[in-house]
């Protein structure tokens, strides 16, 4: 999941990320960092201060994808959202991928709600045209009271405008929701809020991922003071019961099959919800094992 300073040809800096659903693409790394880089859960950035990389240097990396990356059909440019570089350069990325790697097909990016604000909805669709096919936006919560407190920088009308707009340039969206993130506390209102939102968006695909606590960050800081408390199993199994009820998708996928998580659930909606409420019923009796503590990682 993540590269450090390969020297193979693509220049790649620190530690890299990329959606598990990119795991055979070619990563074009075209920023370092996230622009935003003040979420209290997220401390994967925290070494890197935020900058586009030069032309050249993005430039090389295709033309070395080009060399021996051939046939590889998706791509996906990192850091932590490439979506918030300016319309201009970002075609001339996309520009130069179809120029030199013509057998790419879909181009994904993280983004947050203020790279898709930036791009007004007419060049959202000609990004589409140029080839960008996915977005992956980390919404983690529909709760208000939550994602002021985690710092995420956006409310639930803000997600949802956004979520909507990428959508509306006839662009997949993928979102992420952060089991556990309201603490104890705002468990099962957070659950309800961010089915709403989900159900709002009505995003192509969900993953739902369980709140590791990174060292270092603002949220392990607040866990050892006691400031935050984490549900437990059974707490988190209930949220992400709750969140699946609250949620109506008209034909999305909603995963929770990361290994961050104790219970792997895929759900095709609609159809799919009520057998995946079965099984966390089923797991919340004791009847289905859970996901041991040491294979769960991120
Ligand atoms: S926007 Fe994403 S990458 Fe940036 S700090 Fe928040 S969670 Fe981390």
């Amino acid at each position: 999941m993540s590269y450090t300073n390969r020297s193979d040809g693509m220049h790649y800096e620190g530690m890299c990320i990329r959606p598990p659903s990119e795991a055979n693409s070619i990563l074009l790394q075209a920023t370092v960092g996230c622009s935003h880089n003040k979420c209290s859960f997220c401390g994967t950035y925290k070494d890197k201060r935020f900058r586009i990389k030069d032309d050249d240097i993005i430039l090389s990396d295709i033309l070395f994808a080009s060399r021996y990356m051939r046939g590889i059909k998706r791509l996906f440019i990192m850091d932590g959202d490439a979506l918030i570089i300016p319309y201009r350069r970002l075609t001339w990325i996309l520009d130069r991928i179809k120029e030199h790697l013509p057998w790419v097909t879909r181009v994904g990016v993280y983004a947050n709600t203020k790279g898709i604000k930036l791009k007004s909805p007419e060049e959202l669709v000609h990004l589409k045209e140029l080839g960008l096919g996915i977005v992956y936006m980390g919404i983690e919560t529909g709760d208000d009271q939550t994602l002021t407190a985690i710092r995420k920088g956006a409310d639930f009308d803000r997600m949802l405008e956004m979520g909507k707009k990428v959508k509306a340039a006839g662009i997949k969206l993928s979102v992420t929701v952060l089991l556990g993130i309201a603490g104890k506390e705002r468990s099962l209102i957070h659950a309800k809020e961010t089915g709403r939102l989900l159900s709002e968006i009505d995003p192509d695909y969900v993953g739902a991922l369980t709140l590791m606590i990174m060292p270092g960050t603002t949220l392990a800081d607040d866990l050892s003071t006691a400031t935050f408390e984490l549900p437990d199993n059974y707490g988190l199994l209930m949220e992400l019961r709750e969140m699946i009820a609250y949620t109506t998708l008209s034909k999305g996928l909603f995963f929770s099959n990361h290994a961050s998580n104790y219970l792997p659930v895929k759900i095709r909606y609609p159809e799919g919800k009520e057998k995946a409420l079965q099984l966390i019923d089923m797991a919340l009796d004791g009847k289905v094992s859970l996901r041991p503590e040491w294979m769960r990682a991120l």
